[in-house]
């Protein structure tokens, strides 16, 4: 085969055969191929697109590339989930042990935030000693052992993704709904998981911004899993406006142990217990949990009982973390400098745009504008509003955390466009958009 004639045949709109996109992909991966050929390919793939059996190949040539990890002598279903990630959202930290208190095992892999969005191995390290860097015999183990465990990717599972992925950030090829769906998707499967919840975010703050490409980005997703043999569900939900309160590291952190106390905001709890609902259906298919009522029912007894929050604290101690800070949040990093912004006027909050509030929290430090870069864990931004809240003169809006006062105008400024007010009533937004199934 010739680099060439695939490309050539992309670029005019050809579908590729299995045998071609895997060929191209290991012969990248395993450095035959000049980044220039790739390059076109990539642009190829982003201008012409790819029909749904090249996707599943694709994402079939990017898991091929790397090590798959087998759970199977953990459970005989392994439920994961994935955001297409967001501003606020921390919602692995709570869902993660809510399943795993139901007895189902959950071996996750997270990322680290990069531009306005968080990252969930950042805020974990938020407590200090907290390791993401395990082996895969110490992932393993744990996930045996105490049924639950979140630690960083390991560079061997679908290395040719990582390398596809610098080469479209840097060739203006990011934004194609087949390359993200296999590169999401090629990650997931190669991380032995039969289940997967997709929480695909839509809106100001997302990846996708507008409801149709997000709804077929979940399609594509989907329809990758289902013929790669997993379960997949896509939630789409809203991020238009942050989740929950908490945007910040160490503040998210004490957001998601209060969740797990069975308190925390309304909309990042009814959240969680969306998405833990469906991996709990996924992982008891056929068996124990196939009643919708009964599983939000246990969900919400194990918030309450306590349990969900044990689970989360048992993976803290057996990660090297201080649990000192999860017993109590005011031991966790806090920022030296608060400053809290009220409103001017009357009116009801029409717009708290998250992408704006992201960009103003990593730029106060909580997140990193390029990869490799430190972050403050204490900083952040406490929003006391929502789209559709009343405020009168004087209501509280938001609060910033700083590490120092000179920090505290230029975000108030950056902060300014963010809140929008309207004279009339404003409906609340959507938490979700919908579910995306096979088939519907
Ligand atoms: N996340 C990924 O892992 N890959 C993409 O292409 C986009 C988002």
């Amino acid at each position: 085969m010739r680099a060439v004639d695939i490309i050539a045949a992309k670029r005019d709109g050809l579908p590729l055969s299995k045998e071609q996109i895997n060929w191209f992909v290991q012969s990248y991966a395993q450095e035959l191929l000049p980044d220039y050929q790739a390059a076109a390919f990539l642009m190829a793939v982003y201008l012409r697109g790819m029909n749904r059996e090249e996707t599943v190949h694709l994402t079939a040539a990017l898991v091929n590339s790397g090590d798959q990890l087998d759970l199977s002598d953990i459970t005989d279903y392994a439920v994961d989930k994935h955001s297409s990630g967001g501003v606020g959202d921390k919602t692995s930290l709570v869902v993660l042990p809510l399943v795993a208190a139901m007895g189902i095992p959950v071996a996750k892999m997270s990322g680290r935030g990069l531009g306005f969005t968080g990252g969930t191995l950042d805020k974990m390290e938020s407590i200090r000693g907290f390791n993401v860097n395990l082996t895969p015999e110490q992932f393993r183990d744990q996930a045996k052992r105490i049924g639950l465990v979140l630690a960083g990717q390991t560079k061997d599972l679908a290395p040719a993704d990582g390398k596809l992925y610098a080469l479209r950030d840097v060739t203006g090829t990011v934004s194609s709904l087949p390359l993200i769906a296999s590169s999401i998707m090629s990650k997931k499967i190669a991380s032995g998981t039969k289940g997967i919840v997709l929480d695909v975010k839509v809106g100001a703050g997302a990846f996708m911004k507008n409801l149709d490409d997000a709804r077929e980005l979940a399609r594509i997703m989907v329809g990758i899993g289902t013929d790669s043999g997993r379960d997949v569900i896509a939630v789409v939900s809203d991020m238009n406006q942050p989740l929950g309160r908490m945007v910040g590291n160490a503040m998210e952190i004490k957001e998601a142990i209060a969740t797990l106390k069975s308190a925390g905001p309304h909309d990042f709890r009814t959240h969680c217990l969306e998405i833990a609902k469906h991996m709990v259906m996924l992982a008891g298919r056929g068996k124990k949990w196939i009643d919708e009522k009964r599983v939000e029912a246990e969900l919400i007894h194990m918030l309450n009982n306590g349990q969900a929050f044990h689970k989360f604290r048992d993976m803290v101690l057996a990660q090297g973390g201080n649990v000192d800070m999860v017993d109590d949040v005011t031991l966790l990093p806090a920022a030296p400098v608060t400053h809290m912004v009220k409103a001017d006027r009357e009116g009801y909050i029409s717009r708290m745009a998250a992408d704006i509030i992201g960009m103003a929290a990593m730029r106060l430090g909580a997140g990193r504008a390029e990869k490799g870069q430190p972050i403050n864990h204490a900083v952040g931004l406490e929003l006391h509003v929502k789209v559709g809240d009343k405020v009168t003169n004087a209501t509280p809006l938001l609060t910033v955390h700083a590490q120092d006062v000179e920090g505290v105008a230029p975000c108030l400024k950056e902060l300014r466009p963010a809140i929008e007010y309207s004279d009339d009533p404003v409906e609340p937004l959507p938490l979700h958009y919908g579910v995306i199934r096979e088939g519907n």
